[in-house]
């Protein structure tokens, strides 16, 4: 094989602040990747298309949550890729030449673990992610557990190979834990990419949905959630989504959205306390907030005013193999227009590709890697 294979790897955990001066991928590098010797149960592929995640960012701009992952590491857990080889042992129905996408999460396959049991592994308690655990998708070649391997479905493009471990997120959480309804008001909060597939999920389920952003989405973000037909409003602290839902918002038809300052459903997807803390106020008695978003630090709660609306409010960890096959199967109806945001990249752009993601400057970064 050749010497010449190439990672993306986190390499330090300096802290790396906006608007420092510092560069966003100073904690990062391009490295020349060697392959281990496969391992009982594993096999070696060849990835496709990586797609860059908001927790891959996370880690390179050395968020403490992410402080847990070994340097060097090559991250990536949204990819598609090819088998070139299998290692020892059995490998059930995967063959080489298969084009698949990995669960991105591989849980302790114990039958006595509750979650692993009845196959969640997202829910495991020892679950190991690839891209941090283990090497992952920024690699020209990877090597992993044959039994996270997911085919892809018929007719889907290893480009939207890449977007199914995101969209398999907002399946699990708006379908398994959300229940929304058809004709209902849904706000989701925050307009990165879980956000917009959140509200491109929700209106296919038949809501009305507004989406927020913050001024620095002005010019892309929310542009686009506007050109998808979303209603589109910037917060601020002065001016919150609660202020502007009580001055009345209307959408292109001019008919009002959500009652009396209240909508059904929030869906919360930017990861900031505040906006966490003020949804409470923003859901009518016995609507439902689903908290899809993680926080760097704890959340205050209003919770007298959560049991006297009798708020449901639930929390959506990760995806399992159920949900990647709806999530194919939204791509390849065309439910999902995953086109409309990918923003395609070559691997000898990767470093931008990064920096581009983390100064919020697209939608969905996914590298062409070999
Ligand atoms: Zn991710
Ligand atoms: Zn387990």
């Amino acid at each position: 094989m050749s010497a010449t294979l190439k990672g993306f790897s986190l390499q330090g955990t300096q802290k790396i602040y906006p608007d420092s001066g510092v560069a966003v991928t100073s904690n990062t590098a391009v490295v020349t990747m060697e392959t281990p010797e496969l391992k009982k149960g594993e096999i070696l592929a060849k990835t496709l298309y990586t797609g860059i995640c908001g927790s891959d960012n996370s880690a390179a701009i050395g968020k403490a949550n992410f402080d847990w992952v070994q340097r060097p590491r090559i991250i990536g857990h949204e990819f598609s890729a090819e088998v070139l080889e299998l290692g020892p042992g059995e490998h059930g129905d995967v063959k080489v030449g298969d084009i698949f996408t990995p669960l991105a999460m591989l849980g302790c396959r114990d039958d006595d673990c509750p979650a692993c049991s009845v196959a969640k592994w997202n829910l495991c308690p020892q679950k190991e992610i690839i891209g941090f655990h283990r090497n992952g998708g920024f690699g020209q070649r990877v090597v992993l557990e044959s039994d996270r391997v997911v085919p892809l479905m018929q007719g889907l493009t290893p480009v939207q190979g890449a977007l199914v471990e995101p969209l398999s997120i907002i399946t699990n959480a708006l379908y398994n834990k959300c229940h929304i309804k058809p004709g209902q008001d849904v706000v989701v909060s925050g307009c990165g990419i879980i956000g917009l597939m959140s509200a491109e999920v929700a209106r296919a389920s038949g809501a009305r949905v507004l989406v927020t952003g913050i001024a620095h989405d002005r010019n892309i973000r929310l542009k686009k959630a506007e050109e998808r037909g979303f209603i589109t409003v910037e917060v601020s602290p002065e001016n919150s989504l609660t202020a502007q839902l009580k001055q009345g918002i209307t959408d292109s038809n001019g008919i009002p959205f959500g009652k009396n300052g209240k909508v059904d459903v929030l869906i919360e997807c930017s990861g900031v306390p505040a906006v966490l803390s003020e949804a409470i106020d923003v859901v009518r008695p016995e609507g439902d907030i689903c908290v899809i978003a993680t926080y760097g630090t704890d959340v205050a709660i209003n919770a007298t005013h959560l049991t006297r609306t009798s708020l449901n409010m639930k929390g959506s960890m990760g995806s399992c193999r159920e949900d990647y096959m709806t999530a194919m199967k939204l791509m390849v109806t065309g439910v999902f227009p995953s086109q409309f945001y990918t923003d395609l990249y070559d691997f000898e752009q990767v470093t931008q590709a990064f920096e581009d993601s983390i100064k919020a400057q697209i939608m969905k970064a996914v590298v062409k890697m070999n």
